[in-house]
């Protein structure tokens, strides 16, 4: 599978097939759930897996050839921006799920901040449906914390999770919930169902006019700068605030060595804490930016190399529990344009395996499992998102990834199955692809071409 390119020429050209038995042979099973990492195959009978074990005999399976790759639970992602309803022209559910099975993908947390915002139950219940009947992975809503992301009156969270879209995780993503009386107020009210609260780490007095990471390269550049202490004073007063009440935070998209320090000390305390890291995050700095393409505007910004050694050593030791992709896709009529006018935001869905197998699999930094573990188990603890994330055993629903961690593939954006093209690895040569994705025993993703898009059985209580 080196030619990564071509195995994706034919873009939706198949419907969902994969009904019959399978038995996915020979792969490399890398199971955090269950703390596997050896050779096993794997029977998918009505759309669950049916039987693990060593050389099963086919039978009547179709079998699927898996030597030389990784079978492993389905990749999860928290934090996806699938922009519906509202921002169709960027993503949809359709095209943000297709590259979410594109990237191994088969559960995807859908963010707030679309138009209408997901702030009531009915707008959370509707992206979930759309989900159902449109999507090539499982969605689940993320709901928003204040009233049309106004940072001003809680939604009614509970209601939320009372609906068939069970919403256990509240963020108003993309702006900070600034008010600290009014952040107190969503801890506390979360903690009476023990959902997650996530704010956009960013005190925004800090970053007005902000273009972005604020240092050396800003200076010369003569951009005005996002200081690290904006997300890192955020971060301390929510860790300081959801201990006060007992609840559950979420920190997203970590950029900041200094913000890893706060997360350490508070997790060694006991707070609740849970964080995520992005791949761009992970690989990319601030020296790119001498470029000024705007498809590396990003918020948070893309920060030092110190930064990003500090965010590797970090997901590596577990103080950040997951890789989360934060995929913003966004028009080229409206991120083609100068740095200071461009909005923040990159995809992620369909290099998010690819750049963490090269940057840290490979590099030596994190073993096959534990790297998996942070797509997989890592974010399926954080929220409820039903049978995905493992473990792989008899009986429970086939969510699987099959990966070739050897596939050498050049990023062309203009062959992605997003609606939008804004990657900031467009050009680069990256190590590891998603070959098939199965969503309850189907294939939205075989060989690598992505099955047309089409109403599927889902559970109806997502
Ligand atoms: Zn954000
Ligand atoms: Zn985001």
């Amino acid at each position: 599978m080196s030619d990564g390119v071509r195995m994706h020429d034919e873009r939706a050209a198949e419907p969902l097939r994969g009904q019959g038995e399978l038995l996915l042979a020979g792969g490399r099973m890398l199971d955090p759930a269950s703390g596997t990492d050896q050779h096993l195959d794997v029977r998918v009978r009505d759309g669950l897996v049916a039987e693990v074990g060593s050389d099963l005999a086919a039978g009547d399976a179709e079998v699927v050839d898996c030597a030389g790759l990784w079978v492993t639970p389905g990749l999860v992602d928290l934090h996806t921006h699938l922009r519906e309803p509202g921002f169709e022209h960027a993503e949809d559910v359709a095209s943000g799920s297709a590259a979410g099975a594109a990237g191994g993908y088969t559960a995807l947390c859908a963010m707030a901040n679309t138009d209408p915002v997901t702030d009531t139950a009915a707008i959370a219940e509707l992206v979930a449906r759309r989900g159902r009947e449109h999507a090539l992975a499982d969605v689940f809503p993320v709901g928003a914390i204040t009233k049309g992301l106004r940072g001003e009156e809680l939604t009614e969270m509970g209601e939320m999770r009372r609906s068939t879209a069970r919403v256990d995780f509240f963020s108003d993503d993309g702006i900070p919930v600034a008010d600290a009386l009014v952040f107190r107020r969503a801890l506390q009210y979360a903690t009476a169902f023990d959902a997650v609260i996530c704010n956009h780490s960013e005190d925004p007095d800090l970053t007005a006019g902000a273009q972005m990471n604020e240092g050396e390269v800003a200076s010369v550049l003569g951009l005005p700068g996002w200081p690290h202490e904006a997300e890192e004073v955020m971060i301390a007063r929510d860790l300081i605030l959801a201990a006060g009440v007992g609840a559950r935070l979420h920190v997203p998209h970590v950029s900041t060595a200094g913000s890893v320090e706060i997360i350490r000390a508070a997790k060694a305390k006991g707070v609740r804490v849970s964080a995520e890291a992005t791949p761009h995050h992970l690989s990319l700095d601030d020296e790119l930016v001498r470029s000024y393409d705007p498809v590396l505007k990003v918020n948070p910004p893309l920060r030092t190399e110190a930064d990003v050694h500090a965010l590797r050593a970090a997901l590596a030791d577990g103080t950040i529990d997951c890789v989360a992709t934060d995929h913003a896709p966004h028009a080229a009529e409206t991120k083609d344009q100068e740095w200071e006018h461009a909005p923040c935001g990159m995809l992620g869905l369909e290099t998010a395996f690819a750049v963490v197998n090269t940057e840290l699999v490979a590099s030596g930094l994190l073993d096959p499992l534990t790297a998996i573990a942070r797509m997989t188990t890592g974010p399926a603890a954080v929220r409820d998102v039903g049978a995905h994330g493992g473990p792989i055993e008899a009986g429970r629903p086939a969510n699987l990834a099959v990966l070739d961690p050897q596939a050498t593939w050049t990023v062309d954006a203009d062959r992605l199955h997003s609606r939008s093209r804004n990657s900031p690895f467009h050009g680069r040569e990256l190590t590891g692809r998603a070959v098939h994705t199965l969503l309850r025993g189907r294939f939205t993703l075989r060989d690598g071409q992505v099955a047309a898009s089409a109403a599927q059985p889902q559970e109806e209580t997502l």
